[in-house]
C-alpha cells in the first residue's frame, strides 16, 4: 500500500513509518515539523525506495491537496495532532487549530482527492486518537467503543471533537474511515518532555524525578511498537466505519511505573549509594487530572487477533535501554528552547 502518514516525525508517527518501510509499504511522511517533531526518528528509513518526506501544515488546506494529488495515497493515517496535556492547558489555541481545523482540511482534502479518484473501494482514511476523549474512571470499569465522551481537557476535547468529525464525514459524505483509540504509549524516540522520558534523564542527571499529586492516577501502558503494529493492522484490516480501542493490557498507578522505571536502572547503572527512587518528589497535581484510564480491547483482539506482544516491565526494560543507548539523541532535544522536564501525565504522556 502507499499510505499517507501525517505526524510521522512524531513519536508514534515515526513509529508507523519504520514498520510500514519494514513491511514494504511505501510512505509518504507528511509533517510540519513542530517543536515536538525530530527527522532522527526516521532517520533509518530516510533513504528507503519507498520512503518520501513533505514538510507541509495540516492547517493548510491547499498544501494538503497538493501533498494527495502529487501522491496519490492507497490510505491515510492521520496522527498529526498537538499532542501533550499541560501544553493544552497552558495554551488552548494551537490545539484547536491542528487538530480540529487540521483534521477538518484532512479530511476534506482526502475527500476531494477520493472524488476525483472516482471513489476507489479500498481506501481508507485511518484517525488515530486517544482514550482521554472517554473522560474519567473509578477503581473499576473500562473505556469500551460505545463508553460516551466526556473529555476534560483542552486536548482530549480537541481529539474528541476530531473523532467527531470523522465520523460525519463517514455518515455524510460516505468517506471510507476507521478510528483507533489508544491508551498512554511509551517506549524509543518518545519526546523528552513526557513521563517516561522525564522520569528516566532526570534519574539519570540525578535530578528529582516530579510525580503529580500522590501518584495515584491509574493509566494503561501501551508500548508504541505495539501500538504502531495495531495501527497498520486496522488500516488493512479494520472494518469500514468501525471504531477500534487499543490497550496495553498493563494498568499501572503513575508511582508503579516510576518505581519500576527507578528498579530498572538501579540495575543497568547502580547508584554508588542508594536507589533513584529516592530522587521521586510528588508535586502540586495537574488541574483535572483524570483518575484512571483503562481499555477493553476485545474487539481488536477479537476481530483482528491482536494483542500487545510485552507487558509494561518488558516494554519499560527496553525503552531504559534504548535512551542509554541513544544520548546523543535526546540530548539534541532537550537543547532545544523551551524543552524542559515538565510532566506529561495523560494519554499523551
Ligand atoms: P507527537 O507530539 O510526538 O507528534 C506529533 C507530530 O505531529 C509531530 O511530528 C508534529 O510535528 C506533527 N504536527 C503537529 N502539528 C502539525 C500540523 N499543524 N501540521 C502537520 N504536522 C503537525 O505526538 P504522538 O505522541 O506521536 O501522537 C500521535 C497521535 O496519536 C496524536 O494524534 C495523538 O493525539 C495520538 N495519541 C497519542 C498517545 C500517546 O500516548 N502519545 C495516546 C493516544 C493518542
Amino acid at each position: 500500500m502507499k499510505l499517507l502518514v501525517t505526524g510521522g516525525a512524531g513519536f508514534i508517527g515515526s513509529a508507523v513509518v519504520r514498520q510500514a518501510i519494514a513491511a514494504g509499504h511505501e510512505v509518504v511522511n507528511l509533517d510540519a515539523l513542530t517543536y515536538a517533531a525530530c527527522l532522527d526518528n526516521v532517520a533509518s528509513v530516510a533513504d528507503a525506495p519507498g520512503y518520501a518526506f513533505e514538510q507541509a501544515d495540516i492547517r493548510d488546506r491547499a498544501a494538503l491537496e497538493a501533498v494527495f494529488a502529487k501522491h496519490q495515497p492507497d490510505a491515510v493515517m492521520h496522527l498529526a495532532a498537538e499532542s501533550h496535556v499541560d501544553r493544552s492547558i497552558d495554551g488552548p489555541g494551537d490545539f484547536i487549530e491542528t487538530n480540529i481545523t487540521g483534521t477538518f482540511n484532512m479530511l476534506e482534502a482526502a475527500r476531494k482527492y477520493w472524488i476525483e479518484a472516482g471513489k476507489p473501494e479500498a481506501f481508507r482514511f485511518h484517525h488515530i486518537s486517544t482514550d482521554e476523549v472517554f473522560g474519567s474512571l473509578g477503581a473499576t470499569g473500562q473505556f469500551t467503543e460505545t463508553t460516551p465522551y466526556d473529555p476534560r481537557s483542552p486536548y482530549s476535547a480537541s481529539k474528541a471533537a476530531s473523532d467527531h468529525l470523522v465520523r460525519a464525514w463517514a455518515e455524510t459524505y460516505g468517506l471510507p474511515v476507521v478510528l483507533t483509540n489508544c491508551s498512554n504509549n511509551y517506549g524509543p524516540f518518545h519526546f523528552p518532555e513526557k513521563l517516561v522520558p522525564v522520569v528516566i534523564l532526570n534519574a539519570l542527571a540525578g535530578k528529582p524525578i516530579p510525580i503529580y499529586g500522590d501518584g495515584s492516577n491509574v493509566r494503561d501502558w501501551l508500548y508504541v511498537e505495539d501500538h504502531a503494529d495495531a495501527l497498520l493492522l486496522v488500516v488493512q484490516k479494520g472494518e469500514l466505519g468501525r471504531c477500534y480501542n487499543i490497550g496495553g493490557e498493563n494498568e499501572r498507578s503513575n508511582l508503579e511505573l516510576v518505581q519500576t522505571i527507578c528498579a530498572i536502572l538501579d540495575e543497568k547503572q547502580p547508584l554508588e549509594s542508594g536507589s533513584y527512587a529516592d530522587l521521586i518528589t510528588f508535586v502540586t497535581d495537574r488541574p483535572g487530572h483524570d483518575a484512571r484510564y483503562a481499555i477493553d480491547p476485545t474487539r481488536i483482539r477479537e476481530e483482528l487477533g491482536w494483542r500487545p506482544s510485552v507487558t509494561v516491565e518488558q516494554g519499560l526494560e527496553k525503552t531504559v535501554q534504548w535512551y542509554l543507548d541513544n544520548r546523543p539523541w535526546w540530548q539534541a532535544l532537550q537543547d532545544r528552547a523551551g524543552v524542559g522536564t515538565r510532566l506529561g501525565t495523560g494519554t499523551a504522556a
